[in-house]
């Protein structure tokens, strides 16, 4: 038996298809038929070298799969209930330790020992640790959890990339409940945003952004008003405040990762507001705030990178319950085999559509 898989080398060339040996699970491992993965900005920067990866390495991160062979003692969901063969499962991308420095302070997403998917190089240890891959092998102590009969494959696969880092910004940034809510970005974490700050009960949600297109689906994603990016910062401030009884957002959580996008966030919060930075995740030029306002306003700035278990727990929970409200069907797709992985990456690459999938 044995797995189909893109292997990235360096960015100036293709991804090569290569076949592994499937690896038979030792005790705490599952193996994963993987049934649906999605291209994620972060894999098109490892692609196209705007970011380093470690190579050679199968790229992929967001996937949803079906167990089909675990090691000794069976596979365990993440609140330790006993996983069927054939359950369908999706998993945290992150691996944590659980007990180093970072780990026991509350900064899983950050663990001394961690290890991502679709991010390690192969090596004589393991090569299916990525989703552009026909298998996947989720070593011991992965926080596994079960996916909602009701969330389809392609919109399960990036929850646990997009929607959980949305939860964790979330998380971050505390109770919106009847607040006003500002976007930067209207991608797919984004638009994921406009969704569950409306269902954490924003009062308002703002999403900015430059393409029109984006700023129309937003409003279907929750977003109350979509103001353009362009506009210059005061006039964006100016449209927020007469919106936020002239006093600017009480948050403003940050997807765009652009410093353009990004530097005008500060001036469209209230005095105490809080600025969640979560977009910025491949490197650019500095940013430039104001140090006095941030002390004048008492702004509060928090950057959120990977996220903690129980936000991929949060995620599907969230999924599941307002899957009939907006249209999160419409941001996958279209889909690729396997096989043609390559031209997957070039459509999502020059197209780029909220995300593309591919098929094993
Ligand atoms: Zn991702
Ligand atoms: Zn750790």
């Amino acid at each position: 038996m044995t797995s189909l898989a893109a292997v990235f080398h360096n960015p100036a060339q293709p991804l090569e298809l290569r076949r592994f040996p499937l690896p038979v699970p030792a005790e705490g491992e599952t193996l994963v038929r993987i049934r649906c993965s999605t291209i994620c900005g972060s894999d098109l920067h490892s692609r196209f070298g705007r970011r380093h990866c470690p190579a050679p390495a199968i790229l992929g991160h967001e996937m949803v799969g079906e167990i089909v062979a675990t090691g000794n003692g069976g596979a365990h969901d993440y609140r330790g209930r006993p996983l069927r063969i054939g359950e369908r499962v999706t998993w945290s991308m992150v691996w944590s330790c659980g007990d180093c420095y970072f780990c026991l302070r509350n900064l899983r997403p950050k663990c001394e020992r961690l290890m991502k998917f679709g991010h390690e190089p192969i090596s004589p240890a393991g090569a299916l640790h990525g989703g552009m891959a026909e298998y996947c092998l989720l070593p011991a102590g992965t926080a596994i959890f079960p996916v909602p009969h009701n969330i389809p494959d392609m919109v399960a696969a990036p929850a646990n990339c997009a929607t959980a880092t949305v939860a964790a910004v979330l998380r971050t940034a505390g109770p919106v409940k009847g607040e006003v809510v500002v976007i930067l970005g209207a991608g797919m974490l984004g638009l994921t945003a406009c969704a569950m700050a409306a269902a954490n009960g924003a009062a308002r949600v703002i999403v900015v952004e430059p393409v029109e297109e984006r700023r129309q689906r937003a409003l279907l994603f929750g977003a109350h008003v979509a103001l353009n990016s362009e506009s210059t910062p005061g006039e964006l401030a100016a449209a927020i405040r007469e919106r936020s009884q002239n006093r600017g957002a009480d948050a403003v959580l940050e997807f765009a990762g652009v410093p353009d996008s990004v530097e005008p966030g500060p001036d469209l919060l209230r005095t105490g507001g809080r600025f969640i930075l979560a977009g910025s995740v491949f490197p650019s030029r500095p940013v430039r705030f104001s140090a006095e306002q941030m002390v004048r306003r008492m702004l509060h700035f928090t950057g959120v990178h990977n996220y903690a278990p129980e936000d991929l727990e949060t995620a599907l929970v969230f999924l599941r319950d307002h899957i009939d409200l907006h249209p999160f069907a419409d941001l996958i797709g279209p889909a690729f085999p396997l096989a043609q992985v390559n031209e997957a990456l070039e459509y999502a690459e020059k197209t780029k559509p909220p995300r593309v999938a591919l098929l094993p």
